[in-house]
């Protein structure tokens, strides 16, 4: 998910691999390491858990010795970050060097295959298994080379990946390969470079090639870059595209900010978060820390969720899953107040903490506090190994990859992708979610990264349009009913965050209870009202609303007539079952609060006053 480096040609590799790696640092990573192809084609490897400038420190010696090589920054998937965790990985035979981004889903399958043949492993990653079965090929067929060696292996393995891979024996040649994450090819004069984006070789070269999916190439200087599909070795004629952009500009994917390209990512990272966890077609949720502690969240009193901010948002839908699919009491707290406010916990008590970074202050503190009475505590965070993520007794990651802007939207939309997951797995197995409801729950949730991408299509432009009207305004209202409540909340929340206007979400009954008192024609209201989930209720709050002219911007279903009629901006999203409509109603509120604050002139990426990991009290 987070960088890497390549480069053949005539300068000194080193400082290519070193300086490329650095222009990839704002992707966010927790590892770095480099492999160089030595005069003599021995490989060269140094590795560190911590920053470039680690690596660095460690690898000076390297400089001047290769005009071959890799490097990498990795963001943990598998095992934690550690000099022995992180890449490039080699063979067993110390022949064949490895850097990937990604996740390889069946690495555990092929582990246990290679280690009945006598291969060992030095990591608890899955790339290093990917390495090996290159090697395993090799020794298999000896008549095979090494970039069919690599296809082999590639066949082999799904997920999502994007690879490069040297070899000893074949001195002067780059193999790379990818699915699901990016790889850019620059094609210099004399020279090839190797990235996750054209940021590192930017300046050397302004012709690149874009891998495609399911493709991998052959990079020599002797033969140029051959590509082929790795399914069918299909010769493949490369489209060279003259890159316009400038290094700010490739580092958010020509986005603007961080921000919106992250909220462009969701369809990928929630995909990412359900990676190797939803096996629809075998009508399983495969997720160790559950599966590991089943019978202490069957046998439990309550579950009881902490988290602040956006999490603690994430946390109130958690509840509604939870009690709805798996019958099992959850009560939300601010982890703030948890702590502070003497909290009954027992040893039957299950506590859910959730974090974005896995570092904020309180919830690490409000845990601590639940350890020491014995509950169960359970992490969902999304940086492996953080603080959060080492003092919990089992755990998700969200696997978002890392998240740059500090108000969070893709991590946000993981935190619901794994609470789903775990609602529909505790609930199959005590029993309250029957078989059928099941199967055609993740089949729909395995859709949804579609109706994210749907609803981005249809509803950017749109957005865009409407945000235009709100520049001068000074308060918002933002309602929503059961599984909407708190996507209103969050919905309100990004929209302070970034734009300084004041916000509020609340339910939408309780409007009658205090806010409609503020309800004028000067007052917007973002009103979420899908199909499923107390539509008729919701029409009538938008009529009280109407009646003393609010200004009615509604979320509704494609279709929709009663809510629409009556509401001044009709942003339409895809038709779901309630308990998946926090996450794809979320993607329009995070664009609108997105635009709204690009048009008043905020920092949107770096919001005043606010940090991305709150790590005081
Ligand atoms: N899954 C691999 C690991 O955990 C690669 C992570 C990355 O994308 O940096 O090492």
């Amino acid at each position: 998910m987070c960088g890497i480096v390549g480069y053949t040609g005539f300068q000194d590799a080193y400082d290519i691999v070193i300086n490329g790696l650095r222009r990839l640092e704002y992707r966010g990573y927790d590892s770095a390491g480099i492999v160089l192809e030595g005069s003599n084609n021995k490989l060269e490897v140094e590795k560190t858990k911590g920053k470039v400038d680690d690596l660095v420190n460690i690898s000076k010696e390297l400089k001047g010795t290769a005009k071959i090589g890799m490097g990498h920054t990795r963001w943990a998937t598998h095992g934690v970050p550690s000099d022995r965790n992180s890449h490039p990985h080699l063979s067993n035979n110390g022949k064949i060097a490895i850097v990937h981004n990604g996740i390889i889903e069946n690495y555990d399958t092929i582990k246990k295959m290679l280690s009945e043949k006598g291969f060992t492993f030095q990591s608890e990653t899955d790339t290093e298994v990917l390495v090996n079965l290159i090697q395993y090929f090799m020794d298999l067929n000896p008549e095979i080379d090494f970039p069919t060696a690599v296809r082999y292996a590639l066949n082999e393995v799904y997920g999502a990946y994007a690879i490069t891979v040297l070899h000893e024996d074949y001195p002067g040649i780059l193999v790379v390969g990818r699915l699901g994450s990016p790889l850019a090819i620059g094609i210099g004069d004399k020279e090839y470079f190797i990235a996750s984006d054209a940021s590192p070789f930017v300046e050397f070269t302004k012709e690149a090639i874009y891998l495609e999916e399911g493709h991998m190439a052959t990079i020599s200087l002797e033969n140029g870059v051959d590509i082929r599909t790795i399914t069918e070795n299909s010769k493949i004629q490369p489209e060279i595209q003259q890159l316009k952009l400038n290094l700010e500009q490739i580092e958010k994917g020509g986005y603007e900010h961080f921000m919106l390209k992250e909220i462009f990512e969701q369809p990928k990272s929630v995909h990412d978060t359900m990676r190797g966890r939803l096996l629809v077609d075998e009508g399983i949720i495969k997720m160790a820390g559950i599966w590991d502690h089943l019978e202490r969240f069957k046998n439990a009193n309550r579950i009881i969720i902490i988290a602040c901010g956006t999490s603690w948002h994430a946390g109130l839908i958690g509840e509604y899953l939870i009690e709805e699919y798996a019958r099992i009491p959850v009560e939300v707290e601010y982890a703030s107040e948890f702590r502070y406010r003497n909290p009954i916990i027992t040893d039957k008590d299950v506590v859910i903490a959730i974090s974005q970074s896995g570092e904020t202050a309180d919830t690490m503190a409000a845990l601590k506090l639940a350890k020491e009475k014995g509950a169960f505590i359970y992490g969902i965070c999304n940086v492996v190994d953080s603080s959060i993520a080492r003092i919990t007794d089992a755990g998700s990651y969200t696997h978002a990859g890392p998240e740059i802007g500090v108000a969070s939207t893709k991590a946000f939309t993981a935190q619901l992708t794994i609470l789903t997951l775990i609602a529909f797995k505790l609930g199959k197995h005590n029993g309250n979610l029957g078989n059928a409801d099941f199967m055609s729950l993740i089949a729909e949730l395995d859709a949804i990264p579609k109706r994210i991408e749907e609803v981005l299509n249809t509803t950017h432009e749109q957005i865009k349009e409407i945000a235009k009207d709100f520049v001068e305004t000074t308060n918002f209202l933002y309602l929503g009913r059961g599984y909407n409540y708190p996507a209103a909340l969050e919905g309100a929340l990004k929209l302070k965050e970034i734009s300084y206007i004041h916000a509020e979400g609340y339910p939408a009954a309780e409007m009658k209870h205090g806010p409609i008192a503020l309800i004028d024609e000067n007052m917007p209201i973002v009103i979420i009202a899908p199909k499923r989930g107390h539509y008729d209720k919701i029409v009538s709050n938008v009529q009280e609303i109407k009646a003393r002219k609010g200004k009615i911007i509604a979320v509704v279903n494609k279709g929709d007539r009663q809510v629409s009629e009556m509401a001044d901006y009709v942003i339409e999203i895809p038709e779901t079952s309630e308990c998946f409509s926090p996450i794809v109603a979320s993607v329009p509120l995070q664009l609108l609060a997105y635009y709204i604050a690009v048009y008043r002139g905020a920092n949107v990426d770096q919001p005043r006053n606010l940090a991305k990991s709150v790590t005081v009290e």
